[in-house]
């Protein structure tokens, strides 16, 4: 049996996911992700994300 694929904890939505991205050893969930390109840089939570997102020196995921 195979295991099972238990996710990880989201690094921008501090949840366990299953579906995800890891960038630099971090793990992004799917829906941040998707929620992260098409976030407007006037949006509160552009400069939300982008603040954890720097922590963790990720900004190079952003493209704006
Ligand atoms: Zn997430």
């Amino acid at each position: 049996m195979e295991m099972s694929v238990k996710g990880d904890c989201c690094i921008v939505c501090e949840k366990v996911k299953k579906e995800g991205i890891y960038v630099l050893h971090s793990f992004i969930c799917l829906q941040c992700e998707q929620e992260i390109v098409q976030l407007e840089p006037e949006d509160p939570a552009y400069r939300e994300t982008v603040k954890k997102l720097r922590k963790l020196n990720m900004s190079g995921l952003l493209s704006k």
